[in-house]
Order: C-alpha cells, then structure tokens, then sequence
C-alpha cells in the first residue's frame, strides 16, 4: 500500500452555516473511514484547507470528487508527499473552526489572518498537525 499526504486551500462559494459544515462532515466522515482515509479540515470566512491521507489512487479520486463540490472553488493542491504512516487520527476527518487557538497558532506561523494562499507548504501542513489537537466538536 502506498500512502500518500494531500493537502490543499479552497475559497468557499458562501459562508458556511454551522450545519453546512456538519453536513459537509457527515458524509466525509462516512465515506473516509470506509476509504481508509484520514486528516484534518479546517473553515473559516472564505477558506478551507484540508489534509487527505491514505492510500495513493484513493486519495487521487477522492480529491478529484471533492474538488468538483460547488460548495467551494480555487481549489488548489498546497503539497502531496508519500508518508509512511498516516500523521491524523487514523481513519478519521478532524475539524476545526475559528478559535482563539486557531489565531495563535496562525500567528506563531506568523500569518496575521486565515489566508492559506499566503501558507507554505511546510506552513500549512504544521498549522493543520497543531490544529488537530485543538478540534471544533461538529
Ligand atoms: P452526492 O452527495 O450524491 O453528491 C453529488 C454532487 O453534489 C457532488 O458533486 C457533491 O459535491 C454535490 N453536493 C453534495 N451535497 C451538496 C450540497 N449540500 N450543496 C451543494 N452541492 C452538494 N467528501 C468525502 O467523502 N471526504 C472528504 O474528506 C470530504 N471533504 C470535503 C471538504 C470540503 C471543503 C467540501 C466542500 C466537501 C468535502 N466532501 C468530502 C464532500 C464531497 O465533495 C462530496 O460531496 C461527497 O464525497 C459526496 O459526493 P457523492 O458524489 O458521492 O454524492
């Protein structure tokens, strides 16, 4: 099996209701386990950033029916590398919404707002590892 790490940014087409995220992480969440497949999501205003992990043409078609959702666009890939071993949660799509938690960390990776754009990829994939042990309970 050979696993692999996708993470990307996209602009959300609207603001996102409490219930748009859960409905977007209900489905993930079901599809995910049975895919094998884990990581971590993260909202807020306009953007989303997620981290896929799991086994490499899982991941590859998963991102490609994700990236086709209208409920998002510029949809762009930040990194995708081979891991050895998956870093989230194994099986599981972690969440994590606006928090005092999320902007310190934002600003220990010295960006001043949510604008991943602007994150490297180094960037993007330690805000997300931070941020996993900081979830929003959706
Ligand atoms: P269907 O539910 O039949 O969807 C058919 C089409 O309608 C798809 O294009 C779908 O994207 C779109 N759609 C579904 N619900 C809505 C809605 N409420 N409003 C507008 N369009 C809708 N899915 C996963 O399985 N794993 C993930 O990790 C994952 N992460 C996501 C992250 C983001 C930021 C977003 C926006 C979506 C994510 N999804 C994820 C959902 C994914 O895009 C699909 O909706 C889901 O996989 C079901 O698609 P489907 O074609 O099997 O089923």
């Amino acid at each position: 099996m050979s696993l692999v790490r996708l993470v990307y940014y996209s602009r959300a087409s609207r603001e996102m209701s409490l219930a748009d995220l859960k409905s977007i992480l209900e489905v993930a969440r079901d599809n995910n386990s049975e895919l094998e497949v884990c990581g971590m999501l993260a909202y807020e205003k306009q953007y989303f950033i997620q981290a896929l992990e799991g086994e490499r043409s899982v991941v590859n078609e998963l991102y490609l029916d994700i990236a086709d959702d209208p409920r998002h666009d510029e949809i762009t890939i930040i990194s995708y590398s081979d891991i050895t071993k998956p870093c989230f949660e194994k099986w599981k799509m972690g969440y994590a919404g606006s928090s005092a938690e999320f902007h310190k960390l934002l600003s220990e990776l010295g960006q001043h707002e949510f604008k991943p754009d602007k994150m490297t990829a180094d960037q993007a994939e330690q805000f997300l590892r931070r941020l996993a042990s900081h979830q929003s309970t959706i």
